[in-house]
């Protein structure tokens, strides 16, 4: 720890209205009385963060003795910066928002787990989430002993607000929901995540991984309408830098601020910002592959169609298809063989005969076309 010496913890969470326990929230946002401290875990109301060498000074200087670095430059002697504010920056612009209403992680991974520490009480609290969807929000809860409340969606794929509603009680402090949704690459109904959003008096989590393949959904510009809600974006997937790990969180300063104090201090390394620095100034470069990865969408799915087998090929607007089809297990098996990975989700629930097919380069998908050709 630094040597600074404010040693002072706070005895008690922040401002907590009388008779309430921290988490317990008598409203729903955003009414007046909501407020991210009353929902944080006790033990993060009271943290008091690792304050780096960095965190001290603010300014300019030309001799840096206070971190311990190796003086001799080899381009990442030095500590990257702890806040991103170079690459905050630029995200802001692009995507509309606040500088201090972005978190950085490394990668989607990080924030996913980071809201379990700082809201849910392990063995106490609870999570809802949507099922099928994405695999990472069950194995954070269980690497923080959060119990898991699934709710089935629909048969065409949606969520209803008032099922994941109801699965609620007051121990639930998060609500994960992806759209457009992994496994089932659809969009959900806008009206119905707000109204979950606006009906918890919890934190909702809207991933948004694959937001850029489904044009004018996002629920960004809405941002500072909704104080539980944070956005999950990655650039993962339409970015083409699923190897730097870097996710980005969208929320309030009030959570940014609380993500903030609990992560690594220098949880995004050197290079990670510059390469993200690069393609943020060819922001054109990611617009032009998300065209063509939308335009082979299409004609995939027309290819995949010709098949006898192919039952069904769900609406996408992901950069993936969920194909359903006789025998999945074998054609799965038969494209392994043939040098083609998908991924088989015929286990999951509501996924029964489906595989999960990404949208590739014009060759790549011309050869999955070939090599199932060879099987009808
Ligand atoms: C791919 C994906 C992510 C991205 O995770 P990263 O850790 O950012 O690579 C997040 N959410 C969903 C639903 C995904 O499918």
């Amino acid at each position: 720890m630094s040597n600074n010496n404010n040693n002072e913890r706070p005895k008690k969470s922040p401002s907590l209205p009388t008779g309430r326990q921290v988490g317990d929230l008598g409203v729903t946002p955003p009414s007046v009385g909501w407020e991210v401290s009353n929902l944080l875990r006790p033990n993060i109301a009271n943290l008091k963060p690792y304050s780096s060498a960095r965190d001290e000074f603010s300014g300019s200087a030309s001799v840096f003795l206070d971190a311990n670095e190796n003086p001799y430059d080899t381009g990442y002697n030095r500590y990257p910066d702890p806040y991103q504010q170079e690459v905050k920056k630029r995200i802001a612009e692009i995507k509309g928002v606040q500088p201090n209403q972005i978190f950085l992680g490394n990668g989607s991974d990080e924030p996913i787990d980071l809201v379990y520490r700082a809201f849910a009480v392990p063995t106490v609290d609870n999570v809802v989430i949507m099922e099928p969807s994405y695999g990472m929000y069950t194995v954070a809860a269980d690497i923080n002993d959060i119990e898991i409340r699934k709710v089935l969606l629909n048969d065409e794929y949606q969520i209803e607000a008032s099922k994941l509603l109801e699965a609620t009680d007051e121990h639930t402090k998060l609500i994960f929901l992806c759209s457009p949704n992994n496994p089932t690459s659809n969009s959900l109904d806008r009206d119905e995540m707000v109204k979950v959003i606006t009906g918890f008096n919890g934190i909702v989590i809207v991933d948004e991984a694959y937001i850029d393949f489904a044009p004018g959904t996002t629920l960004l510009p809405d941002l500072d309408k909704y104080p539980n809600l944070i956005v999950l974006q990655t650039f993962s997937k339409a970015w083409g830098l699923a190897g730097i790990r870097l996710g980005m969180a969208f929320a309030s300063p009030e959570i940014v601020a609380v993500l903030s104090r609990i992560k690594y201090p220098y949880n995004i390394n050197a290079l990670t910002q510059q390469r993200a620095m690069q393609s943020l100034e060819n922001v054109e470069q990611k617009d032009t592959w998300v065209k063509t990865i939308i335009t082979e969408r299409a004609k995939l799915t027309e290819e995949l169609k010709q098949f006898p087998f192919v039952q069904k090929i769900y609406p996408s607007n992901a950069n993936f298809l969920l194909v359903k089809m006789d025998g999945a297990r074998e054609k799965f098996e038969y494209l392994m063989d043939s040098g083609v990975i998908v991924r088989d989700r015929s286990k999951v629930a509501l996924c029964e005969g489906s595989l999960r097919i990404t949208v590739g380069s014009p060759e790549e998908n011309t050869s999955l076309i070939e090599i199932l050709s060879e099987l009808s």
